[in-house]
């Protein structure tokens, strides 16, 4: 997608601190860390949302969680770490290209949705 800023981040044409890239998938640092460790894993591949996979993207999304582990331990979270996929508007996904976010860090993340 043209205009769609993570295939612009997966293609190098805008910049990012990555930290991982392989012929799946390419993982780097948010913008705006919720904490301390937040890396966001996406597909090389445009790919909407959660809600717009079919059976042939099984590879690469098992590859997303495949190289979480890996991502937290390089990334400061070698005891633990939380993945988000925020999906469509009930989801609060903003950003409409499949990702997955690596939550982490020295202390626990918290709770898993906010008590209002
Ligand atoms: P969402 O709310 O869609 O699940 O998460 C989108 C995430 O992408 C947010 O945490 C936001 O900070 C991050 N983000 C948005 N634009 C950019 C960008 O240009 N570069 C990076 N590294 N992260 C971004
Ligand atoms: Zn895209």
């Amino acid at each position: 997608m043209s205009d769609c800023i993570f295939c612009k981040i997966a293609a190098g044409e805008i910049p990012a601190k990555k930290c991982y890239e392989d012929d799946l998938v390419v993982a780097f640092h948010d913008i705006h860390p919720l904490r301390p460790t937040h890396v966001l894993v996406i597909p090389v591949r445009h790919i909407s949302s959660l809600a717009h996979v079919s059976a042939e993207d099984e590879p690469v999304l098992g590859r997303m969680l495949a190289v979480a582990q890996k991502l937290a331990a390089e990334n400061g979270s070698d005891d633990g770490f939380r993945c988000i996929i925020n999906t469509g508007r009930i989801g609060g996904q903003e950003v409409p290209h499949l990702h997955l976010h690596i939550l982490g860090g020295p202390e626990p993340v918290g709770p898993m949705v906010a008590k209002t």
